[in-house]
């Protein structure tokens, strides 16, 4: 593998950020969301390792991902997906042992018709929306809604097991919306028992509100970002604040390094011109890794920031498809094939995606899952998996995923 550049994931972190949620909301369960190639740091190698810290659930957005961890061999934990479209492959999610969520009387309609197809009860978590204004049964479509589910339920097509929603303002923990959905939500509960659901599971809190609203834990927290060690309420503390340690570093190796003389133009449009004679690095990854463009650098400011031994510089002019410019100044001794860290823990004041986000006017989430497939991934803290039954195969299969993904 020649690609000079990679994210190294440590699954060890990610295990530990898991421990350090659920001692933030000690009387719910955990879910960890895995959605989006569990934000960019690999779907099944980080689903493993969260189990390994402790998450008894796991969510996806897409389906397919659901069915691709249970494919995978990962069984222990319950499975949520929440986001599909007519045609959607439910029934094989249903024969997956993944639980679905329902949004609408025509979801319901197709979650039930699959549960007969094959002859298995689906496990439906019925969504709605509190005041997102996004996926979800508003109260009255709930009440509309619920004869239909319970027919269904005594006929053993579906168990409503749970009733979920999601917060609009949870990164503002004292917005009067945390207050009023909690309201709704706590009604739509009410109502769904009162007609009958057992509900195993009431659940509304992702990372901000695990770590920053106790009031909203219910039975389960729904942790995404923080999993990742990211925080979500950068406004509020960084991840250290809250116990959490980014498990992603993404580092490349200088391709090539050349001195050059003042007044040099770099990159597109020369945003960038050498205030003095200085010596330029070329780090070969580009936006269509996934390096934000919005992070590009001018003669006015830096742009996102690279830790380039103890110094961390910012990239000098225009972000380019597959690569960005350093300045490395006259004095620099580092040569070609010297590694470089865009982002990762942020110890010893290295920089980290959050930091990346500010550059380009984006959050930390939008840095971490937009780092494209091109970029390979490399697992670190293996050993964390190896005492889940099956832990061989597991880091087998991390290290599968890594070549795999190429
Ligand atoms: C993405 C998502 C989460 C996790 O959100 P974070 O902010 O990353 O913790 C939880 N629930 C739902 C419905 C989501 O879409």
């Amino acid at each position: 593998m020649s690609f000079p550049a990679r994210a190294v994931v440590d699954l060890s972190v990610i295990a530990s950020n898991v421990r350090s949620l659920r001692a933030h909301a000690p009387t719910a369960q955990l879910m960890a969301v895995v959605k989006a190639d569990a934000y960019g740091h690999g779907l099944v190698p980080s689903a493993r390792a969260a189990v390994a810290g402790g998450a008894t659930w796991l969510g996806t957005a897409q389906m397919d991902e659901a069915i691709a961890l249970r494919d995978a061999g990962v069984t222990a934990p319950r499975v949520l997906t929440w986001l599909y479209a007519p045609g959607a492959p439910i029934a094989r999610a249903i024969e997956a042992d993944v639980d679905v969520s329902v949004s609408s009387a025509p979801a319901l309609d197709e979650v039930v018709a699959a549960a007969r197809l094959v002859g298995r009860t689906a496990r439906v978590h019925l969504k709605v929306d509190t005041g997102l204004g996004r996926n979800g049964l508003t109260p009255d479509g709930l009440a509309d809604l619920l004869p239909a589910a319970l027919r269904a339920q005594a006929e053993g097509a579906v168990a409503l097991v749970g009733i979920w929603s999601h917060l609009a303002f949870a990164d503002e923990p004292d917005h009067a919306t945390v207050r009023a959905q909690h309201d709704v939500f706590a009604d739509a509960v009410r109502l769904a028992e009162a007609a009958g659901a057992a509900i195993e599971v009431r659940h509304i809190a992702n990372s901000a509100a695990t770590l920053t609203s106790p009031q909203v834990h219910y039975d389960l927290v729904r942790p995404g970002i923080a999993v990742y060690g990211l925080s979500p309420v950068p406004q509020l503390g960084g991840p250290g604040d809250y116990g959490l340690v980014p498990a992603m570093t993404l580092e490349a190796e200088l391709a090539t390094v050349k001195r050059v003389p003042a007044g040099h133009g770099v990159s597109y449009a020369h945003q960038y011109v050498t205030p003095h004679e200085t010596r330029l690095g070329v780090v070969p990854l580009g936006y269509a890794d996934g390096i934000p463009r919005h992070a590009s650098g001018s003669r006015e400011r830096s742009g996102g920031p690279i830790r380039v031994g103890d110094r961390t510089l910012g990239v000098a002019g225009r972000v380019c498809m597959d690569q960005v410019v350093v300045d490395l100044g006259p004095d620099a001794t580092e040569q070609a094939g010297d590694r470089v860290e865009l982002f990762g823990t942020g110890a010893d004041g290295g920089p980290t995606a959050q930091d990346w986000a500010v550059a380009a006017g984006t959050i930390s989430y939008e840095i971490v899952t937009r780092l494209s497939g091109s970029v390979p991934r490399e697992y670190v803290g293996v050993e964390v998996l190896a005492g889940s039954a099956g832990g061989a195969a597991a880091a087998t299969g991390a290290a599968a995923v890594t070549g795999g993904a190429r």
